[in-house]
């Protein structure tokens, strides 16, 4: 029996009709709901979790389309069966009040719903006018990124525009730019099996990863010693055989350290370096000078605990990590690639590469894809944001952008149009009030699922997108953050469908490439997709995949050394030819930060993960805030003795003042941070009216940060900010 929404009158009348009116409440009570929940069948279909990059497969179960609970996959690699708070929270939000629940046009300060087809129509008549009169290179897709490249690519060829950007430059650019230039392939640590773990700036308990902390916990018992090293003392350190507080934005100084223990004492190991590569006598030249002694000055970490850990590391080597790390550290300040690097020379040096409890590759299958009219040729200018222009940003990724300047090439007038895809520049981008200025531009289209800062603030039309368990999308590779010997992949399936009037992606930029006329682009279904994703897979069917929801297969990672890395020099290159050629040192050496906290009311303002929040995309879900609410998440920690000698009790309401911003916060008072920062959650600061649980509360880092290019791999220095705080409301 289906439960079917009833108003009052159609219930008399269905009552009526059976002869019971009078005789039964005029509504459902707790217990016929659960009488009719339970009568209807439970719907099972296998999903994957859009709550944070994890995405970890999970079991979708629903009734009459209403969705019943969820289930974590047991075969998962990132979850091992066990879904995060954030995990739960989010399946919820299918039914969150701020979603967009059909086209909408702006019209001066509010909006009006429109139809798709006039949506369509009058979209692409303007991206039409605006590729006629300043080419399609005026054109930018920015978005989370890639989840959306294969369509948006389809249209950014058909217009000729080069200007694909994903949000990576305010999340781990570093990482991404320097791991393929250094060793040619990214490489996922085996915590579970190592007997060494060096956390520095990475915290799998606040950007949590289950199945990371479950592999974690087995090395632990196992006796593999676990060292944190961070500024606060997060939920990682909790579970550590050590906490090492260092100065926020030195983390280059204790890398350099370390590296110079291991090669002074003769620790490192000689034939795994002498074998794999380039660059080691240039790296040593210059950093000679950098030892633990030195280190101690910059970070603050006493010197005869840097040479522990080294000779630690060195002792359990090839089965001792310094974990690659993901946002921390990687897009932090202006050192960020140089600390990059530093990861990789520190690996390499206890020659962990493509070991067992050491680390090594993603296991991926390669997919097929669908067979489709391609675009004619049409020749791309130069990248608006200059990522990979010699003259501009050269080392940049071009494959992932600047997404932080979209503002200023609007203000430049070199973007005419943007397209904003499943991403929140406004409040997850530096400086949210010149964020704002994206809005200046001819066309913004935002394809968002509600209604977040960048729609309410700068769309002049929302293309709301369905939601993630509403939708199929082409299999996974569960690869990367966890390495795993053997290869899986997860499917996302549609497990209810659409409550509002929505649309996947792929039918919204066809709907927009059809009214300008560019037909045929998308004669193929998602099904097709899928179908053509595992078409190079041997012996998988689509309908396996979704009887399954997760695959894994046998065959398996080899240990041992590939004979040769990925690299132009097909070595691992302590020295960067690429950087070296754009004019930065090849090798990292100490560069410090471009900021200093001064003054006795001054400090480092950083920023992390709370177990159960991603970023804002959670800061309105009304579960997960209750949780902020009981333990009052976001409130902003400040170490004791600064803030005893600032008047400061724990509650008390503070000023905090930037050369951006100045806003109000509570403040947590806690021995458990370091005395030159204060660190509030990434979460927070909504100021999106339409979003009730998040609006209003906390502040975000980006409410503080200056709008700012490291010009290596184009990271937003989002630690270069120093704040002013003063108790009260000034
Ligand atoms: S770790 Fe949590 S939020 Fe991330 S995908 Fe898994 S369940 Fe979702």
């Amino acid at each position: 029996m289906a439960v079917k929404k009833f108003n009052r009158r159609t219930f008399i009348k269905a009552a009526a009709a059976s002869g019971v009116v009078g005789s039964v409440p005029m509504y459902l009570s707790l217990a016929d709901h659960k009488k009719v929940a339970s009568e209807e069948p439970l719907k099972k279909v296998w999903s994957q979790c859009n709550g944070c990059a994890s995405m970890c497969s999970k079991a979708v179960y629903s009734k009459n389309n209403r969705l019943w609970k969820v289930e974590g996959h047991p075969l998962h690699l990132k979850s091992g069966g066990r879904l995060c708070a954030r995990g739960h929270g989010m399946a919820a939000d299918v039914y969150n009040t701020s979603r967009v629940t059909q086209p909408m046009k702006r019209v001066g300060d509010t909006f009006e719903p429109i139809s798709w087809e006039q949506a369509f129509s009058e979209i692409g008549e303007k991206l039409g006018k605006i590729v006629e009169e300043h080419k399609g290179d005026s054109v930018l897709w920015v978005e989370h990124g890639p989840r959306g490249k294969f369509y948006a690519d389809i249209l950014l060829d058909l217009i000729g525009s080069p200007n694909y950007c994903t949000h990576y430059s305010t999340c781990f650019t570093s990482k991404t730019n320097v791991w393929p230039k250094m060793v040619g392939d990214s490489l996922a640590a085996d915590h579970e099996n190592a007997n060494y773990l060096l956390f520095v700036g990475r915290n799998f308990g606040g950007g949590i990863i289950p199945n990371g902390m479950n592999k974690i916990h087995k090395a632990i018992e196992r006796g593999a010693k676990l060292v944190v090293v961070d500024p606060k003392y997060n939920e990682m350190a909790k579970i550590a055989h050590d906490w090492v507080p260092i100065r926020p934005g030195t983390d280059l100084a204790f890398y350099l350290g370390l590296a110079h223990t291991l090669i002074s004492e003769n620790l490192y190991d000689r034939n795994f370096v002498n074998r794999n590569v380039l660059g080691f006598s240039e790296f040593w030249e210059a950093n000679k000078t950098a030892s633990a002694d030195w280190a101690s000055e910059v970070t603050g970490i006493p010197a005869d605990k840097i040479r522990e850990i080294a000779r630690d590391m060195a002792a359990s080597a090839p089965k001792a990590i310094l974990e690659p790390g993901w946002h921390g550290l990687n897009c932090h300040y202006v050192n960020s690639t140089q600390t990059a690097q530093m990861n990789v020379i520190l690996n390499a040096l206890v020659g962990n590469f493509y070991k067992i409890g050491g680390l090594y590759p993603g296991q991926d299958i390669p997919f097929g894809s669908v067979d489709r009219k391609m675009p004619p040729f049409k020749r791309k200018g130069e990248r608006a944001d200059g990522a990979g222009v010699k003259g501009k940003f050269p080392t940049v990724e071009p494959g992932r952008g600047i997404a932080q300047i979209t503002p200023q090439l609007v203000e430049e007038g070199l973007i005419k149009a943007v397209f904003i895809y499943h991403y929140n520049p406004l409040r997850t981008a530096p400086n949210p009030e010149y964020q704002k200025k994206i809005k200046d531009a001819e066309l913004v289209v935002v394809i968002p699922t509600d209604w977040n800062e960048t729609a309410v603030h700068t769309a002049h039309y929302i293309l709301p997108e369905d939601y993630y368990l509403e939708r199929t999308e082409t299999p996974r590779n569960n690869s990367g953050h966890l390495a795993h010997i053997y290869p899986q992949i997860s499917i996302r399936a549609k497990a209810l469908d659409p409550i509002h009037d929505t649309k996947p992606l792929r039918e919204i930029v066809a709907g927009i490439c059809e009214a300008m006329g560019y037909e045929g682009y998308f004669n193929f279904t998602i099904e097709d997709e899928v179908k053509a994703a595992l078409s190079t897979v041997e012996g998988l069917t689509p309908e396996r995949l979704y009887e399954e929801g997760t695959i894994e297969f046998t065959t398996h990672f080899m240990e041992g050394v590939p004979l040769e890395f990925k690299t132009s020099t097909k070595k691992i290159n302590f020295k960067v030819p690429e950087y070296e050629a754009n004019g930065f040192s090849g090798v990292p050496t100490w560069v410090p930060p471009a900021t200093w906290p001064k003054e006795e009311n001054e400090f480092r303002l950083i920023h992390g993960k709370q177990p159960w929040h991603s970023h804002s995309i959670t800061a309105n879900n009304p579960y997960l805030m209750a949780i902020t609410k009981a333990y009052n998440g976001e409130w902003m920690w400040m170490n004791k003795v600064r803030a005893d000698k600032l008047g400061i009790k724990n509650g008390d309401t503070v000023t905090v003042q930037s050369s951006v911003s100045t806003k109000q916060a509570k403040v947590k008072v806690t021995e458990l941070v370091h005395p030159d920062c204060v660190w509030i959650s990434n979460s927070y600061g909504n100021f999106s009216e339409r979003q009730k649980d998040g609006y209003g509360v906390g502040v975000n880092f980006n409410d503080f940060l200056e709008l700012q290019v490291e010009p290596m791999a184009g990271g937003t220095n989002s630690q270069e900010i120093i704040v002013k705080i003063t108790k009260g409301v000034s």
